[in-house]
C-alpha cells in the first residue's frame, strides 16, 4: 500500500464529515483511518508495544502498566496528526446507547502554558460522575462512583475531533454497570467450554470464538415533518396517526429500487463507515415503505456489538445532513411492519473453521450436531431468560404483531437437518447430511444453483440458516449484548454440561463416538419440544406452545420474572456471568426503564391529545356549527333538518370522541401521577403495563377517528401518508 497516497486521502476527509469522495479514492484507500488499528499501530507503536498489545487482545493478558504508557503516547499523537482534540471513555450504560465524557489533551501547567497529555493511567482507567446512570440499586447515592477500564480487544476509534476508547463501566465493589462487561465473561465461557468439546474432535487447544452478523433495520423521515411530531421527537414514535391508505400492501417496497435521496444518505453512511472500519457489506429496501436496512460482514462478537454501537451513533448526524432523521424504534408507525436487528451468531474457531455449519466428513458433522443440539437444548431450557433479554416497551410493539417473531421462543431447524436428527434417534448411528444439491435451470447458459441446506421460515425467532443461528426476535434500537450474552450464556452452560454427560459414559465404558452419539439422541429427545417449522404467527401455535410448556408470556414487567427463577439462578452461578446482585439490579433496571418510557409516551399522548388535537377539533366543530346556523337562517325550516343533517351528525361525532379523548387523557395523567408515588419498580411497570397501556390505545383510537373527520387542512400533524413515502 502506497503509504503518502493513503495519508493524503486521510488528511482529506478523515476528520470531517464527507462531502464527496476524492476521485479515484477506493475503499481500501481510507477503510479504518479513523480507527487505531494495527496499520496504525505499526506507524506509532515500538515493535516490542505492539508485540505486547497483541499478545493482551488474543489471550486475554493484562497489560502491564508500562506498556500501556507507550500505547496512550502513540495513541495521542495519532489522535492529534489526525485533529482530535479531547479524548473519551467510551462505554455502554444500561440505559441503552453509549456515553461519552469528553476530557481535552490540553493540559495548563506553570504559568499560562499548556502541553498536550494523555498517560497509560488515564487510558486504563476513569472515574466518571456515574451517579445518574442506571445501576439498579448497586451504588448508593453516597457511594456513586463508577470506574471505566479500557477493553484492549476494541480497538480505539476517532469520531469527530474526539479519540473514542472503548471500555468496561463497573462500580466501586466491582460489579458490572454496563452490557460489554458480562458480553466479555459470557464470550469467554462460551469459548472455553465449546473448546473443552472439542477436545473429542481432535482441536485440543482450539481457540473458539462467537461471531455476530448484525442486521439493523430502521426507517427515515423528513426532517422537516420529524419536527413537527412532538411524539417523535420524544418518543421515537407515532402515538397517534390513522393509517395511510397506501402502505406495505402491494410489498412493492422491499428490496425495491433505492430512492436516489435516500441512496445519497446510504453512501455517504457508508463512507462514515468504512473510516471507522466497520464492514458494511449490505442495503436494501426493508417491507415497510421508507424502511431499510444495513448489514456488515460478521465480526468476534465484542467487536461487532461496538460497530453496531458506532454506526448507530454515526447514522443520526448523517440522516440530517441530508434532510432525514433515522428512526431506529422498533416501530415508529402503526399499521406497517416495525424494526429488528436480526443477530446472525455463530461460534468458529479464532483460525476461521465454522463450527456451525454442517462439513465434509462425518467427523465434521458429528461435531456439528453435537454443538447444534446444545443449542437447542440451551434455548429450549432458557428460552423465557431468552425472552427477557430482548423484551423491552420498544420491541413488545414488534413481537407477536403479525410482522416479527412472536413472544414465544423456538427454534427453525430445516428439513434437512431435522431429518438428520430424527434419523439419528432412529438408527442411533451416524447419519448423512444432505449434500447441497443443484438445481437445474434448464437453461444452458445459466448456472446450476446451489440450494442452501435450509429452508426459509420467516417466522421463527430462531433459525438455522446454513453456517449460523439467525435470532431476529433482537429489536432495532437494542444494543444487542444483551441478547448475544444470554445466547453465548445458555449455550457455555449447556455445552459444560453435555461434555460432562459424555464424560460419564466414557468412564462407564463407552467408545467415545458411541458416547457423543447417544447423548446427542438423548439431548434431542429431551428437547425436542423447542422445535417448530411451522407457522410462528398462527393461534394455533399459540395453544401449541402453550401445550408443549414453552413460555408465552406477554406482558413485559411479567417476562423479566423469569431473571428469578430457579433456572435463572442456576445459570448464572455456573457460568459466572452476571452475580445474583448484578442479575437483580438488571432486572430493575428494566422495570424502571419500562415505566420510565411507557409514562413519557403517555404524558407525550395526554399533551398531544388535549393541547393538539382538541383545540382544532372543537374549531372544526363550531365551523361546523356556523354552516349549521348560517343553514337555518337561509332555508325554510322545512329543509333545514335534511340540509343541515350531515354537519349535525359530524358534530355529534367529534363531540363523543372529543369529550371521551379528553376523559382518557385526564385518567392517563391521573395514572401516572399515582404510579409514580409506587416504590417497588415491578409493581409500578406492572401498573404501567396493565393500566396505561390499555388507555393509550383507546385514546388513540378517538385521536385517529377524529384525524378522518376534521379538514385536513386544519389538521395538526404531518399524517401517515406524508410521512411514510420519500419521492
Ligand atoms: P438475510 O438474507 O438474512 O437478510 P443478510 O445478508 O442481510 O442476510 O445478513 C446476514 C448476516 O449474517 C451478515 O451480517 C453476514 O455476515 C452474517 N453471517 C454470515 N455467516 C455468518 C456466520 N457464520 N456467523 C455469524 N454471522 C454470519
Ligand atoms: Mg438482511
Amino acid at each position: 500500500m502506497d503509504n503518502s497516497r493513503f495519508a493524503a486521502v486521510e488528511k482529506a476527509f478523515g476528520r470531517e464529515p464527507v462531502k464527496a469522495v476524492p476521485p479515484g479514492a477506493n475503499v481500501s484507500d481510507y477503510y479504518g483511518c479513523n480507527v487505531f488499528n494495527r496499520k496504525n499501530m505499526r506507524r506509532y507503536l515500538s515493535q516490542e508495544t505492539r508485540r505486547s498489545i497483541y499478545e493482551s487482545i488474543e489471550s486475554g493478558k493484562t497489560l502491564d502498566i508500562s506498556v500501556s504508557e507507550h500505547v496512550a503516547e502513540g495513541m495521542k499523537r495519532w489522535a492529534m496528526d489526525m485533529g482530535a482534540t479531547h479524548y473519551t471513555h467510551w462505554f455502554q450504560p444500561l440505559t441503552g446507547g453509549t456515553a461519552e465524557k469528553h476530557d481535552s489533551f490540553a493540559t495548563p501547567y506553570g504559568r499560562g502554558e499548556s502541553l498536550e497529555t494523555f498517560s497509560g493511567a488515564l487510558l486504563c482507567q476513569q472515574e466518571p460522575d456515574a451517579s445518574s446512570f442506571p445501576n439498579g440499586g448497586l451504588r448508593n447515592t453516597f457511594e456513586a462512583r463508577g470506574y471505566t477500564a479500557w477493553d484492549p480487544s476494541s480497538p480505539a476509534f476517532i469520531i469527530g475531533d474526539v479519540l473514542c476508547v472503548p471500555t468496561v463501566f463497573i462500580s466501586y465493589t466491582g460489579e458490572a454497570l454496563d452490557y460489554k462487561t458480562p458480553l466479555l465473561r459470557s464470550k469467554a465461557a462460551v469459548s472455553k467450554a465449546a473448546s473443552e468439546l472439542l477436545e473429542y474432535f481432535g482441536m485440543r487447544g482450539a481457540n473458539v470464538e462467537s461471531y455476530l452478523g448484525w442486521e439493523q433495520e430502521f426507517f427515515l423521515v423528513d426532517s422537516a415533518l420529524f419536527s413537527q411530531r412532538p411524539d417523535l421527537m420524544l418518543t421515537g414514535r407515532t402515538l397517534v396517526g390513522h393509517e395511510s391508505a397506501k402502505s406495505q400492501q402491494l410489498d412493492d417496497h422491499y428490496f425495491g429500487s433505492i430512492p436516489q435521496r435516500v441512496l445519497e444518505f446510504l453512501k455517504d453512511l457508508e463512507i462514515e463507515c468504512y473510516k471507522l472500519g466497520i464492514p458494511v457489506k449490505t442495503r436494501h429496501n426493508e417491507v415497510a415503505p421508507n424502511q431499510f436496512e444495513v448489514a456488515p460482514v460478521y465480526e468476534e462478537a465484542n467487536l461487532a456489538i461496538d460497530h453496531n454501537l458506532m454506526l448507530m451513533s454515526v447514522m443520526k448526524p448523517t440522516a440530517k445532513r441530508h434532510g432525514f432523521r433515522a428512526l431506529l424504534h422498533e416501530k415508529p408507525y402503526k399499521g406497517v411492519n416495525g424494526s429488528g436487528k436480526h443477530c446472525n451468531w455463530s461460534l468458529g474457531t479464532g483460525d476461521g473453521i465454522p463450527l456451525m455449519a454442517p462439513g465434509k466428513t462425518d467427523a465434521e458433522n458429528l461435531r456439528f450436531l453435537a454443538l447444534t443440539v446444545n443449542v437447542l437444548m440451551a434455548v429450549y431450557k432458557n428460552n423465557s431468560l431468552l425472552k427477557a433479554a430482548i423484551m423491552t416497551a420498544s420491541n413488545s410493539h414488534r413481537l407477536g404483531a403479525d410482522e416479527a417473531p412472536p413472544a414465544i421462543m423456538s427454534v427453525f431447524l430445516g428439513s434437512q437437518i431435522t431429518s438428520a436428527f430424527e434419523q439419528l434417534l432412529e438408527s442411533k448411528n451416524m447419519v448423512k447430511i444432505g449434500k447441497r444439491s443443484g438445481y437445474s435451470l434448464g437453461i444452458p447458459h445459466i448456472p446450476e444453483i446451489l440450494v442452501d441446506n435450509t429452508d426459509r421460515n420467516r417466522t421463527s425467532p430462531f433459525a438455522f440458516t446454513g453456517n449460523r443461528f439467525e435470532f431476529r426476535a433482537v429489536g432495532s434500537s437494542a444494543n444487542c449484548s444483551s441478547a448475544i450474552t444470554m445466547i453465548n450464556t445458555i449455550v457455555a452452560e449447556q455445552l459444560k454440561e453435555f461434555k460432562m454427560r459424555v464424560d460419564a459414559r466414557i468412564a462407564d465404558g463407552a467408545q467415545t463416538e458411541r458416547a457423543i452419539l447417544d447423548e446427542i439422541c438423548m439431548t434431542y429427545k429431551g428437547c425436542r419440544d423447542i422445535c417448530f417449522e411451522g407457522n410462528g404467527y398462527s393461534e394455533e401455535w399459540k395453544a401449541e406452545a402453550a401445550r408443549r410448556g414453552l413460555d408465552c408470556e406477554t406482558s413485559v414487567p411479567l417476562v423479566y420474572d423469569a431473571l428469578f427463577s430457579p433456572r435463572a439462578k442456576e445459570l448464572y452461578a455456573d457460568t459466572g456471568v452476571l452475580t445474583e446482585t448484578e442479575k437483580e439490579s438488571r432486572a430493575e433496571v428494566l422495570w424502571e426503564q419500562y415505566g420510565r418510557k411507557i409514562e413519557i409516551e403517555s404524558r407525550v399522548l395526554s399533551d398531544m391529545t388535549l393541547n393538539h388535537i382538541l383545540p382544532v377539533a372543537t374549531r372544526y366543530q363550531s365551523v361546523l356549527l356556523d354552516n349549521v346556523s348560517k343553514i337555518k337562517e337561509s332555508f325554510p325550516a322545512a329543509e333545514f333538518r335534511s340540509l343541515a343533517s350531515n354537519e349535525v351528525e359530524l358534530v355529534r361525532d367529534i363531540s363523543y370522541h372529543i369529550s371521551e379523548a379528553r376523559r382518557m387523557a385526564k385518567e392517563m395523567d391521573a395514572l401516572c401521577d399515582r404510579l409514580a408515588r409506587v416504590v417497588e419498580e415491578r409493581v409500578r411497570s406492572i401498573g404501567f403495563h396493565d393500566e396505561v397501556v390499555p388507555l393509550m390505545e383507546s385514546t388513540r383510537q378517538h385521536v385517529d377517528a377524529l384525524e378522518m373527520i376534521i379538514d385536513d387542512q386544519m389538521w395538526p400533524l404531518p399524517k401517515y401518508r406524508e410521512m411514510l413515502f420519500i419521492h
